[in-house]
């Protein structure tokens, strides 16, 4: 049974989900706390940190030889963006956050 994380855009709350089923899971869901049908799907922190050292290893590796897209630290924010639109989510403020620290520093310099 899937769990995921929403936040809710109406009551500003953050919750975990139980779904019986999958297909469930992809109707909109109600917030437990106020009824609101303004969810937003969150990734669990683990989950996430799995994506960032996925990233981070992606840049290690492929960084060295093929360069032309990392020599623009920028295109970290933008990769991170637009894999996370892709997956439907909404990652706010932490997510810039992350994204600022992987341009400043969690990146190794290969250049
Ligand atoms: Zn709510």
């Amino acid at each position: 049974m899937p769990i995921y994380e929403y936040h809710c855009q109406a009551c500003d709350k953050d919750q975990s989900l139980l779904f019986l089923s999958q297909r469930q899971a992809a109707a909109r869901p109600r917030c437990k706390y106020c009824g609101a049908r303004r969810l937003t799907r969150l990734l669990s922190r683990f989950a996430y940190h799995q994506t960032e050292a996925a990233r981070l290893s992606d840049f290690d590796t492929g960084a060295t030889r093929d360069d032309s897209f990392y020599r623009d630290s920028r295109n970290v924010g933008l990769w991170a963006k637009k894999r996370a639109k892709e997956m439907g989510v909404d990652l706010g403020s932490q997510f810039e956050e992350t994204v600022e620290q992987a341009r400043s520093g969690k990146i190794p310099d290969d250049l």
